[in-house]
């Protein structure tokens, strides 16, 4: 990174509250995201940066609704970004909803070798008193001393607080601090932690663990990664689905659902990409499974669907895995038949993230 030469950093806005306009100036909670242009975000940002700041357009939706084509568009242009000498980091606008999988999905194909950083809001644009404009101004205080210190990584700024992207989590709707990082937010005050010097101190801690294994919150083996180029040119991504065990599970679930549906794309039409290809249980406790769940899940699995465990429990640990029985429908590490069992490992990894890294891995 050759600072006296790279001065600008291109944003990138996708849409979210931080460019939301109320419907009703009296009702803060009703709002549409992603109608300010980030033009308009970044013209309000310049008056307070010390750097160049340049704006491109990738989407105008709420994140709810991100897609394969819009992911595909964003990589490819922090990528241009990436080998561009001009550009000294990477600012993404985004919704808060589902920042953590885009984050993630970032941190897998992208090798920064300059700052990657994506921020949002919870309140909109044009509210009161919004959020949107401090956290980007945080951002930019994160880009500049990343890029200082030479140490380029992926991460989350919002409110004052940097997060990996491997662990942040949405997990607080009541808050203009909505994330966490797989421990409790740090304590302090808002404004001790907004200040430059400890936004910097944070993100060059989340720069140093960058590249380590333990950064990824996981030790499952997901097997190979894509390139991005292979992730923006694949028009289907492969369907991976979530299911979470639960009490009072019946006989029939939604893994028989999913079942029989395979079954028929497996008759009727053998290379439909809609056939499911990935499957995330996010499973109770240490990631325990409903015994209701296991005789539809061995089918599946022998039928070719590539399945993980998570664990509901937000700060899960991941484990060693665990043993699924092809008859008894029963589970548990201890079993000792080898024939008639399977085994599932479990990731540490949130289950949105889980979903993003299964579909990674059956892309490659
Ligand atoms: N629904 C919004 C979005 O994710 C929420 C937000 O930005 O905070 O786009």
């Amino acid at each position: 990174m050759n600072s006296s030469f790279m001065q600008k950093v291109v944003v990138l806005g996708t849409g979210g509250t931080i460019a939301g306009l109320r419907d009703d100036p009296k009702d803060p909670n009703s709002y549409q995201a992603g109608v300010v242009s980030v033009g308009d975000l970044v013209s309000k940002a310049a008056k307070t940066s010390q750097v160049v700041l340049e704006s491109r357009q990738i989407a105008q939706i709420d994140s709810k609704d991100m897609n394969h084509g819009i992911w595909s568009q964003l990589l490819l242009a922090i990528d241009n970004c990436m080998r561009d000498d001009g550009v000294m980091g990477v600012l993404i606008t985004h919704g808060t909803d589902t920042m953590e999988e885009t984050a993630y999905l970032i941190a897998r194909l992208i090798k920064p070798n300059k700052p990657v950083v994506l921020t949002g809001a919870m309140k909109p644009f044009d509210a009161h008193e919004p959020d949107g404009p401090k956290n980007m101004q945080d951002a930019l205080w994160v880009i500049q001393a990343l890029f200082a210190a030479s140490t380029p990584c992926v991460c989350v700024v919002m409110h004052g607080v940097v997060h990996s992207p491997y662990k942040v989590q949405k997990l607080n709707l009541q808050s203009e601090a909505p994330f966490y990082s797989n421990a409790p937010a740090p304590q302090g005050s808002q404004e001790a932690l907004g200040v430059m010097a400890t936004l910097g101190e944070q993100a060059s801690t989340l720069a140093l663990e960058w590249g380590h294994p333990h950064a990824h919150n996981d030790s499952f083996n997901w097997g190979k990664t894509p390139t991005l180029f292979a992730f923006a040119a694949c028009n289907t991504p492969p369907r991976v689905e979530i299911v979470m065990s639960h009490s009072t599970m019946g006989e029939h679930n939604m893994l028989h659902t999913l079942l029989a549906e395979l079954k028929h794309f497996k008759l009727n039409s053998p290379n439909s990409h809609m056939a499911l290809k990935g499957l995330v249980l996010v499973g109770p406790g240490a990631g325990n499974l409903h015994q209701a769940l296991h005789a539809p899940l061995v089918e599946l699995m022998q039928l070719g669907v590539r399945t993980v465990v998570t664990q509901r429990a937000p700060w899960g640990g991941g484990g060693k895995g665990i043993r699924v029985m092809l008859n008894h429908g029963q589970s548990g590490s201890q079993s000792q038949s080898k024939e008639e069992s399977l085994e599932l490992g479990i990731s540490a990894l949130s289950p949105v993230k889980a979903r993003v890294a299964l579909m990674l891995s059956l892309m490659a």
